[in-house]
């Protein structure tokens, strides 16, 4: 052979190897290394190459996206790696179970999605659902899973990739929230749904920086005496057509949109400039604000807090952050360290709806939280349930032995009342005293008010 042409034999030789090498690293690119299946950024654009040719074609695609039940559960319980075990048992099964030309990937965490071009979507998917649900033996025990599955199909569901997965997300949730191991179609319902959270959603983005959203107060009232002595700001909607909106019919859409930090500062600022003067003025102690359990993730969240405070007329030993127990049990450590940077600066922590969660008062000693609110649910049943009215007792007992202040919650009728104030609950809140109500009112109501209002020492 010339030399010439050997060399380019070789060189041949040596950008076959290259490609290869090539292919091998954008393989390793797009492989979810636990289970062999494709990974999520390869999961999207092999999505988007299929709708493509099944525009061309006419075909349909069937989008399957699987979560798993109790993955977390089994995670606690037998650990990480033994949540690896599953995850890379489930892919193999996945993978031996799929028909030829499905797509099958891992999207993260216990996430997994199938695209298929099958026309029997509900035989496909009951499928799915009795491989999520058999018995797999980890470290020689048995554990079944389950798994639930949310389909959307390309074109009569959705046109293109980003509504077909936030469909079949929507799907999975209603299975998940129906009770998990089973499998649902997105449907007109679920449309419905879409395009009602669609529209609260740009209404949301428009209303904040608008000021629509606005600080509404409810008064915090000290049992001995009747006297209001702080309130609790709790934010209003006034929507422009819809009317006043309560925080149920917003706030759970903005923290899934992210949007409720903006909300809440917006709140803060505005209810810490009306509630200054009220302090000053020694028309009342203190003013708790609501803070989103996903604000609290931010581990800057009470550094910002004590900055946006200190550019307030309110002093830090006025305010009150209420938390609540599911934050505070997520990240123990992350709360630990906001509520000792907040308690430093001489802010008052309170732990929200008491009573709702697995959180007992022993495991609060530990940290610098100097009120608990207990659960309108608990509230609703003194007086009428005998358990109840005797574990809110031996609660409110061990709360004084802590030294921890007690705040009942939602307290409706006079009979509450007397029975939380002979057991020694220092303060209420609730409809009996008060409903919430715009900061005008507020006021006008505690000047009036100034003079101890004798309710509940009238009918006591
Ligand atoms: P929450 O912090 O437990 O607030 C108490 C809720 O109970 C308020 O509902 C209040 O109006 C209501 N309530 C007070 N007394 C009674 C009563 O006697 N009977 C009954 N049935 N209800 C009573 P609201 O204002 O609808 O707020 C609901 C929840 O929304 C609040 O629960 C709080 O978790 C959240 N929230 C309110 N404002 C904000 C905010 O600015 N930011 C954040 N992140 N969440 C907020
Ligand atoms: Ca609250
Ligand atoms: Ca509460």
């Amino acid at each position: 052979m010339p030399q010439s042409l050997q060399s380019l034999a070789e060189l041949a030789a040596r950008v076959a190897e290259l490609e290869a090498e090539r292919s091998m690293t954008l393989r390793l690119a797009q492989t979810d290394s636990l289970t062999g299946l494709v990974n999520r950024g390869a999961f999207t654009s092999g999505l988007c190459e299929r709708l493509d040719k099944a525009r061309e074609s006419g075909a349909h695609v069937a989008l399957f996206v699987i979560d798993l039940d109790r993955f977390k559960n089994l995670n606690d319980s037998l650990g990480h790696h033994a949540g690896d075990l599953l995850l890379a048992e489930l892919g193999r099964r996945l993978r031996e179970d799929a028909a030829p030309g499905e797509l099958i990937a891992r999207l993260g965490g216990d996430e997994f999605a199938l695209v298929s071009d099958t026309p029997d979507v509900a035989g496909r998917a009951e499928r799915l659902v009795n491989a999520l649900g058999q018995q797999h033996f980890i470290y020689g025990r048995a554990v079944s899973p389950g798994g639930s599955v949310g389909v959307a199909v390309f074109p009569s569901d959705a046109q293109d990739a980003a509504d077909l997965q936030h469909f079949a997300d929507m799907a999975l949730y209603r299975a998940k929230s129906s009770g998990g191991h089973r499998w649902s179609r997105f449907d007109a319902a679920l449309r419905d749904e879409s395009e009602r959270r669609r529209t609260l959603e740009s209404e949301l983005r428009r209303a904040i920086p608008a000021g629509e959203i606005e600080p509404w107060f409810q008064p915090i009232i000290e049992s001995m005496t009747g006297r209001m002595v702080g309130v609790e700001v709790l934010a209003r909607w006034r929507h422009p057509e819809k009317g006043l909106l309560a925080p149920a019919a917003f706030v759970p859409m903005a923290e899934e949109l992210g949007l409720i930090r903006e909300i809440d500062e917006a709140v803060f600022e505005a209810a810490c400039a009306r509630t200054a003067p009220w302090v000053a003025e020694g028309l009342i102690e203190s003013v708790a604000c609501n803070v989103s359990p996903r604000d609290l993730m931010d581990p800057a969240f009470s550094r910002k807090l004590i900055g946006r405070l200190s550019k307030t007329a309110l002093p830090a030993t006025a305010l009150t952050v209420e938390i609540t127990e599911t934050f505070l049990l997520q990240d123990l450590a992350l709360s630990r360290r906001h509520i000792e940077r907040l308690a430093a600066k001489g802010v008052n922590v309170a732990l929200d709806d008491f009573g709702t969660g697995y959180s007992n008062l022993r495991a609060l000693m530990h940290l610098p939280i100097q009120t608990v609110k207990l659960d309108r649910s608990l509230i609703d049943d003194v007086g009428r349930d005998a358990r109840v009215s005797k574990l809110v007792a031996s609660m409110l007992q061990a709360a004084r032995s802590l030294g921890v202040r007690i705040v009942a919650e939602g307290v409706e009728t006079e009979g509450q009342a007397l029975f939380l104030r002979s057991a020694g609950c220092e303060r209420m809140q609730g409809y009996f005293f008060a409903r919430p109500m715009p900061a005008d009112a507020m006021e006008a109501m505690l000047r009036e008010q100034n003079a101890p209002i004798e309710r509940l020492a009238a009918v006591g």
